[in-house]
């Protein structure tokens, strides 16, 4: 394992103390799987205090001394220096009421999740792995430390953790481990939503997203209830070869890897349980079905408080997701206009894989035209085309110039000349258009 040398040399100051100092946990695990770790997680048997004292004080940030943390910026990298521990109940889901710091290592590892995740590493001592985490890794297995049960039940947020490992990883799930996670599902409910969110947005960008949604839809009912009424649901309807549901699930797992698009996604289509009729031939609708499913979606997204700017675009995308888009200038301008470059961009990605997602006979022709608009999208933007107020080639300053008062009036005039310029009935030319503003005073 190739440790960096701010991490070596924060482990040989411990030692030099007297101390034991190991790197711990994910970074361990990634590092064995040949992938950069996003951090170094280090735990030692010192003492909060003791850390302190080991380390200039400018160096140090008591960052969660109840719980042993001490953060350590070595060489401008922060780093997280934990004490052995153990951790009492989480009865507020969020922080374990308690912990008892212990004396050896292996009592701190035994507190840890999953056997991957349960290792510790010294550069002199090698790897220290007392529950199997390197067999799990090899085999690519999720297993937890002790009996799954019992340990989902003290933290429920490990069931999806579990969900995430799965689908980042693409490992399974080992068959006791899979059982207790849907059998203590319900505990999910008592997370701090905060967590749950954090978990699920690593679960929905991970490459196994498909088979986890898939497998453990009951837990994702969980998670977001509002799913529930959407798995098994048959659409009855020629377009649609799948269950809402899986409909679902294979947009997700076909779009791009972008939170907000996987998540309007994820919600698009949540609507239509309640939508639903079926017409005289026998054939399903769901009638104003988006504008139900935005409800329900800005719902999900203020209970798992996303922050207001992901909100929001997931809201619109999910809101705009069934329009009917032309490939035609004006109207790659008109959707520029309303929701800026990169929300339409995002439009066309959910677009996109919401059409992969049904039947191919439908399907085809639409992808083909969902293209053309992406070129045409790209020609519109190469050409610095206009398409929104600050492209226009009058301001409201002009506007005012020519005599017209401050106020409403203003913005409708630009907005009109705006749209009419947009519809290329107008030329975006500065003396054209001051000659038009003249015409309406
Ligand atoms: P990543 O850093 O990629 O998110 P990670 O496994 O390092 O993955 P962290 O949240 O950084 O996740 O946690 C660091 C380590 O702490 C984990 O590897 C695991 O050993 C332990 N851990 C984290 N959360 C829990 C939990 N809820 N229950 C038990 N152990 C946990
Ligand atoms: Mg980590």
């Amino acid at each position: 394992m190739q440790l960096p040398l701010y991490v070596k040399k924060t482990i040989q100051q411990l030692n030099a103390n007297g101390f034991e100092c190991y790197v711990v946990g994910g970074c361990v695990r990634d590092s064995l799987l040949d992938a950069t770790p996003s951090d170094w997680d280090m735990c030692t048997n010192a003492l909060p205090q003791a850390v302190m004292a080991t380390f200039d004080d400018a160096q140090c940030i008591p960052t969660g001394l109840q719980h042993g943390t001490v953060t350590l910026i070595q060489e401008g990298h922060p780093l997280e220096i934990t004490t052995y521990r153990t951790e009492g109940n989480y009865t507020d889901a969020r922080h374990p009421d308690e912990v008892h710091f212990v004396s050896n290592l292996r009592k701190d590892l035994a507190r840890r999740d999953f056997t991957i995740n349960a290792m510790a590493y010294h550069p002199e001592e090698g790897i220290v792995d007392p529950f199997g985490g390197r067999r799990d890794l090899q085999s690519q297995l999720l297993q937890c430390v002790g009996v799954p049960a019992e340990r989902f039940r003290e933290d429920a947020l490990r069931i999806l953790r579990g969900l995430r490992f799965s689908s980042v990883l693409g490992f399974s799930l080992e068959e006791q481990t899979k059982r207790a996670l849907i059998n203590e599902a319900e505990g999910l409910v008592r997370v701090a939503n905060e967590r749950v969110r954090e978990e699920l947005d690593r679960l929905l960008l991970g490459k196994n997203v498909a088979a986890v949604l898939t497998e453990f839809s009951s837990v994702m009912a969980v998670v977001i209830p509002e799913l529930q009424k959407t798995i098994g649901f048959v659409q009855h309807n020629q377009y649609h070869d799948k269950g809402v549901y899986e409909h679902t699930v294979a947009a997700v797992a076909q779009s791009a890897e972008k939170l907000t698009v996987r998540l309007a996604l994820l919600l698009h289509d949540l609507g239509k349980p309640f939508t639903f009729s079926l017409d005289a031939n026998g054939c399903g609708h769901f009638y104003s079905h988006t504008a139900v499913s935005e409800k329900l979606a800005v719902g999900v997204l203020k209970r798992l408080r996303y922050d207001n700017k992901t909100s929001e675009r997931v809201q619109t995308l999910v809101r705009y997701h069934d329009v009917v888009l032309s490939n035609d200038p004006a109207c790659v301008k008109r959707w520029l206009n309303r929701l800026g470059e990169d929300g339409f961009r995002e439009l066309l990605q959910v677009k996109e894989a919401d059409c992969r997602a049904q039947a191919a006979l439908v399907s085809e022709p639409r992808l083909e035209e969902l293209s053309q608009i992406s070129l045409l999208l790209d020609r519109i933007v190469e050409e610095k085309s206009c398409f929104s107020l600050k492209d226009l080639a009058v301001s409201g300053k002009d506007v005012l110039a020519l005599g017209i008062p401050a106020g409403k009036r203003v913005g409708e005039i630009l907005n009109d000349l705006l749209g009419q310029v947009i519809e290329g009935t107008l030329p975006n030319d500065r003396e054209c258009l001051l000659k038009v503003i003249e015409k309406t005073t």
